[in-house]
Parts: C-alpha cells; structure tokens; sequence
C-alpha cells in the first residue's frame, strides 16, 4: 500500500512536484477570491481552510494564511493568532461532526521539516481514530478516498457553520477530554 502522508513526514508533495510549477501554488489559488475551488471548507480573514488533497485520513484538512509565506516567523501577529485561532476552530468543529480518538495537528516548517508546499505554511489537522491505520488500509486507495471528499467537505461546511452560530457548546468542551 502507497502511504500517501504520514503525521511529520509529508511525501505527497513528490505526486504533484513534477507537473506543477513551485510558483503555481495551490494554496494561493485556493485562497483567491473567487476560486471556487470545491476543497475550500472555510475562511477566515487571513486563513483559509480546505481539504487535504492526498488525506491520510478522512477529515485531513490543511489550514493557510491567505498570504504566500514560508514561515510562521515571518507572518503579522494578526495573520499567526487568525491562524492559531481557526486551528482551534476547525478541531473543535471535526471533533463536533466526526468525535475522532485523537488528532494530529501540526506543521512541517522548510524542506528538511518534510514541507510539502515549502513556500506556503500550513497547518494539518488529521482527527484518529484507534486502529486506523487497519481503517486506512481498507480505504488506501486513493480513487475511494476522493469519492466521498465531496461529502466531507459539505460536513465540515455545516459544522463550521453551526460553530460560528453556537460557539464552544458542552459538547467542545468534553472533546478536551479525549
Ligand atoms: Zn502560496
């Protein structure tokens, strides 16, 4: 089986290195306004939110500053808390729509920190279940995880939605628990 991303060392990159150009970054175009790109889940002021492309996992999202930079170091301190904040906001929201085991979330930082978009930072969320590297086996094939991504977006949508209008509910609060 193809590991298509592992928890700090990302290799998905070397799927679409060759035939996209690094200037051509996927992240900026998601954050344009008016992509309509389907794998956007949410924006913020500075941060967009959208669905790994190349999911370790079901719910495997990545979250940017709308702006192209490399680094957490070199962003505002409006574009890092933005950031930070939404990080929170979409753990709380796949939490609310998914309830996962546990989450990985974090940043791979330059080539040698395994970046897969080295140029732009992000931030993956990827929610775990216990034994889900057997539930990734049986989902490995990449074709059967892009088939139900429509789906996942449109649950996280509603969720980030119900989180803007709810706020943390009882329900965030003993996701912390976990
Ligand atoms: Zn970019």
């Amino acid at each position: 089986m193809k590991q298509l991303w592992s928890p700090w060392r990302s290799t998905y990159i070397d799927s679409f290195g060759d035939s996209e150009k690094n200037h051509d970054c996927f992240l900026c175009s998601a954050s344009a306004p008016k992509s309509n790109d389907p794998l956007v889940i949410a924006e913020s002021a500075h941060t967009i939110v959208i669905m790994n492309r190349y999911p370790y996992n079901a719910g495997h999202i990545l979250l940017s500053p709308k702006r192209h930079c490399p680094d957490t170091l070199l962003l505002t301190d409006e574009e890092y808390l933005d950031l930070m904040q939404m990080t929170r906001t979409m753990h709380a929201v796949i939490y609310a729509v998914y309830s996962p085991h546990g989450f990985n979330i974090g940043m791979n930082l330059g080539e040698a920190g395994g970046a897969g978009v080295p140029g732009h930072v992000h931030v993956h969320i990827v929610p775990r279940w216990s034994g889900d590297t057997n539930f990734m086996s049986t989902i490995g094939d990449a074709k059967v995880i892009s088939s139900s991504m429509e789906k996942i977006v449109s649950d996280l949508k509603a969720g980030y939605q119900s989180f803007l209008q709810n706020g943390h509910g009882d329900d965030i609060v003993s996701g912390a628990t976990l």
